[in-house]
């Protein structure tokens, strides 16, 4: 069953022009420097349907289909053809461990000798998977890291996102991957809650002390702590001249590193997107081929200036 199309509420109509800014700036660009990490979209559909799941994902929303293994291969023979400086390989959806050949994909991934980071709720989906999925991992050691989702550390708020029962069953994965042999990460929600972050570590580490879950809370990449996307907060445009104003370099975004892989109901063939966060705006949809996507990206959506250049903060609910 089909959906239609998702479309993130329309950007302000002053981020239109990918050139100028309405008061006349010069608009910022970043450039690709180097292809460090390339993500895969597996397809929208999950098995959940969380309240600000960002890209809308749910049992019925295929907006981006399943890709083919072969597809992912393609874009990974690019990678060799070209000696693209490819350093991890991300895989996100939807709920990736839902697509018929992800198991292929990450095989062929790790046998191409990647690092690989796998996002996922590790409910059902991955669990189908589990005999395949620890044998992959024991025959690439250290390659493989698994992000689980785990929006709070008390089931309260956790299943208030997604769900009543998914805290219970995602800690019931998490805890199988540590017990495995995995490299596991943990994403949670930075703005839920309304704690500060101090609070939200000490929360997340009483909670993996008392499961038994070798995860640091303190780290910012173990646990990664994420802000909310929100399209409706006023932010402002980010102009060639933030970048001395901030202090900040246009290689620290992501798209300076980074491309995303998408295949669209419909479309003919997979896309290449500047990143992960703006799967729906075809702006932001570069080419077909990654030779093709290795251009600047103009920063004409709300997301660039609140996730990317000025921080979370700046547009946390
Ligand atoms: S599990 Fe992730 S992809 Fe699925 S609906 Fe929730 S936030 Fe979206
Ligand atoms: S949201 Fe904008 S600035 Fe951030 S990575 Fe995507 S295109 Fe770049």
């Amino acid at each position: 069953m089909t959906v239609e199309i998702p479309v993130a509420p329309a950007a302000p109509a002053r981020f239109r022009d990918p050139r100028i800014t309405a008061k006349g700036e010069r608009r910022a660009a970043v450039a690709l420097s180097a292809l460090r990490t390339l993500w895969f979209n597996t397809g929208t559909l999950c098995n959940l349907t969380c309240a600000n799941c960002y890209i809308e994902s749910s049992p019925r929303n295929d907006a981006l289909v399943y890709l083919s293994a072969t597809e992912v291969a393609s874009y990974l023979d690019e990678v060799r053809r070209d000696a693209l400086p490819v350093e991890e390989i991300g895989f996100t959806g939807g709920e990736p461990f839902m697509n018929p050949d992800f198991l292929p994909m990450l095989s062929n991934t790790m046998g191409r000798g990647f690092r690989t980071l796998v996002l996922t709720n590790a409910m059902r989906p991955m669990m189908r998977h589990a005999a395949a999925l620890a044998a992959l991992n024991a025959a690439h050691p250290g390659l493989l890291t698994i992000r689980v989702s785990l929006d709070h550390h008390t089931p309260v708020l956790h299943d208030l996102e997604r769900g009543a029962g998914t805290f219970e069953k995602t800690m019931q994965g998490l805890k199988w991957l540590a017990g495995t042999g995995f490299q596991v990460n943990v994403a949670g929600r930075a703005a839920f809650g309304h704690e500060p972050e101090a609070a939200m570590r000490e929360g997340y580490a009483r909670l993996f002390a008392g499961r038994g879950i070798p995860v640091d809370a303190d780290d910012p990449v173990t646990l990664m702590l994420f802000p909310e996307l929100d399209t409706a907060a006023e932010v402002p445009e980010i102009t060639e001249a933030c970048w001395g104003i901030l202090g900040k370099s246009p290689d620290s975004v992501m798209c300076a590193s980074s491309r995303m892989v998408v295949r669209r109901r419909g479309a003919e063939a997979p896309a290449v997107l500047a990143c992960t966060l703006l799967a729906y705006d075809t702006q932001f949809e570069l080419g077909a081929t990654l030779a093709e996507a290795n251009r600047p990206v103009s920063l004409n959506h709300p997301h660039c200036a609140c996730f990317c250049v000025l921080g979370g903060a700046a547009c946390s609910r």
